[in-house]
């Protein structure tokens, strides 16, 4: 998912038809600011509304170094704060760590039991299994006898205790994989930081994790929804205020052998990618939790995802099966548009 890009046609007709309202498109007002940077692996991109231009190239700055710190503090499989971490939890004994991990590992926790553990930042050596900790997954798929010697090992959140800015394992299969969760919680950390720079109205887009505070002018920001069968959009919704929207797809990152396609998104039960679903769209009114139900919502599948849903506290969602079907709750089928002809079949839940 991502925010129109600057010059796709939706965005621009949406541009024309505020020219002709207001004539606020014009250059010379300028009142959006745009900067696009690469971390967490991703692009970033940064839209501010009605800054002027330098306290915005300033307030861009500041959050572009939250996220390069989070970026290398959070890294899974180069050198940072989480291998250093996952080093020491092997052991067994407390170690302390970096105080900026431990209310993202507080959320994490909770984020996972409620979910019944689908959603498991845990599970960090199965994913290192499936080359899913590398910059170029490419398989082959690992020996089923070392799946299922992972999964045997339950390795939860639950197994690791923290006190105060110490942590230990009383399970030494667990590893830590933020990568669920943790562009969902830089985003958050990038908002708090605009607010306290006296920003009031912007959007920050980690490739798909968004967050929008307050308005794109005298209109709600736009977000175009990706077709996960496509490289088009599927759907378009409009958030104002404070909203999240993630979005996890199955097509972000996968690797093709013997024929078959393996992607990222790990069922912790099984051991092996998440089936049944391309993509799942959460709305919630903050980024980490969007992030890591988007998720758990993926392994949760047809069959599951409203009760996990649920259980997570969110209110609003949307799962793409691999029919292409869109499984969706009344109060998001009410707010989303979507942009293809023909429309998806859409199954309408009961209320979350
Ligand atoms: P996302 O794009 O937010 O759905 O996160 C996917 C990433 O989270 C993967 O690339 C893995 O690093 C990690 N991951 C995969 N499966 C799980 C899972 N079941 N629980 C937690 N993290 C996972
Ligand atoms: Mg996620």
């Amino acid at each position: 998912m991502y925010a129109f890009p600057r010059y796709s046609p939706l965005a621009t007709s949406y541009c024309l038809i505020l020219l002709l309202a207001t004539l606020s498109c014009s250059k010379q007002e300028a009142p959006l600011y745009q900067e696009q940077i690469l971390a967490l692996g991703a692009l970033v991109d940064i839209s501010l509304w009605g800054v002027k231009p330098e306290a915005a190239r300033q307030a861009a700055d500041a959050i572009t170094a939250d996220f390069n710190r989070i970026h290398t503090t959070w890294h899974a499989w180069k050198p940072s704060e989480l291998t250093r971490i996952n080093a020491q939890l092997v052991t067994g004994h407390a170690f302390s760590v970096n105080p900026e991990m431990i209310p993202l590992l507080v959320r994490a926790h909770a984020l996972s039991q409620a979910s019944d553990h689908l959603f498991n930042p845990a599970i960090g050596q199965l994913l290192a299994r499936w080359g899913f900790q590398g910059d170029e997954p490419k398989g082959p798929p690992p020996d089923p006898a070392v799946i299922s010697a992972l999964i045997s090992q339950h390795p939860t959140l639950d197994d690791v205790v923290i006190e105060g800015d110490h942590l230990r394992s009383t399970n030494r299969a667990v590893q830590l994989d933020v990568g669920a969760i943790g562009q969902g919680y830089a985003v958050d950390v990038a908002i708090a930081h605009l607010r306290k720079l006296g920003v009031e109205n912007a959007m920050v887009n980690a490739s798909g994790d968004i967050r929008v505070i307050g308005r794109h002018g005298n209109r709600p920001w736009r977000i175009g929804i990706r077709d996960p069968r496509g490289s088009g959009i599927l759907a378009s919704i409009e958030l104002q205020g404070d909203e999240s929207i993630v979005t996890s797809g199955t097509y972000e990152r996968y690797f093709d052998y013997a024929g078959k396609r393996y992607h990222h998104i790990i069922d912790p039960r099984t051991g092996y990618p998440a089936q049944g679903t391309l993509s799942v769209t959460v709305l919630a009114s903050d980024t980490a939790t969007a992030d890591a139900a988007s998720t758990a919502l993926v392994v949760a599948g047809t069959k599951d995802w409203h009760r996990i849903a649920r259980a997570m506290g969110i209110k609003q969602a949307m799962l793409i099966d691999d029919h292409g079907t869109v499984h969706i709750d009344p109060v998001l089928a009410k707010r989303i548009r979507f942009e293809t002809t023909p429309a998806p079949k859409i199954e309408l839940s009961p209320p979350l």
